[in-house]
């Protein structure tokens, strides 16, 4: 779709964003140093990434990128937003819950992932597109299946500091470009506002 590549060509050649699997390297090699050590997901239901844990949150250039991963086409457009929309609906992701005034924030809700699918495979986003912080939450020991995952927030830190400016850039890029008014939020939220923007 070219509207895609038009998008990519800017973010990537012509401001020199590094591409997803750079901007991710430190989460993949600790992943692939905890596999291993036999620490990995393979046997877990995905916690993580259903109602029971989830509440993971994204920017304007992650929903791009899930939406890179996606392959987005004219014959599967209408499909992936129906998709979305009703996994939003399921989770009543359209209703935000205020927390008053002293706070200012809504309450964080928690959901099944849309690109999540029960057995083996689990996520179906390719690694090197998929949102920072469920790259960097993974097992600490083996066969763990959800009891003590954490995020390993160094790692995580370090990586936002290394592309903390050029990401800033691409995010206020995306939200002039397509009239995004929000910083983060859910992930078939922000897939779906950015979808609709763009298509
Ligand atoms: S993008 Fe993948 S890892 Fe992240 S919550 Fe969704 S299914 Fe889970
Ligand atoms: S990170 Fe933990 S909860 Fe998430 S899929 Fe892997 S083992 Fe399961």
């Amino acid at each position: 779709m070219t509207k895609i590549s038009q998008l990519s060509q800017i973010l990537y050649k012509q401001n020199s964003i590094p591409p997803g699997k750079n901007r991710r390297e430190l989460m993949i090699v600790d992943m692939q140093k905890l596999n291993t050590q036999k620490i990995h997901c393979f046997n877990c239901t995905g916690t993580c990434c259903t109602y029971s844990a989830n509440s993971m949150q994204i920017t304007p250039i992650e929903a791009f990128e899930i939406i890179l991963s996606l392959e987005v086409t004219n014959e599967n457009l209408l499909e992936i937003k129906t998709k979305l929309l009703q996994n939003i609906k399921d989770y009543r992701l359209d209703h935000e819950i205020f927390l008053g005034k002293k706070n200012i924030s809504h309450l964080r809700k928690t959901y099944t992932c849309p690109f999540f699918t029960p057995g083996s495979k689990g996520c179906t986003i390719k690694k090197d597109l998929k949102p920072y912080g469920c790259l960097g939450f993974n097992p600490r020991i083996e066969n763990d299946n959800g009891g003590l995952c954490t995020s390993n927030t160094e790692i995580l830190e370090v990586r936002q500091s290394q592309f903390r400016d050029l990401e800033l850039w691409a995010n206020n890029y995306l939200k002039k470009e397509f009239n995004l008014d929000w910083e983060k939020c859910e992930i078939p939220k922000a897939v779906l506002l950015l979808l609709e923007k763009m298509f």
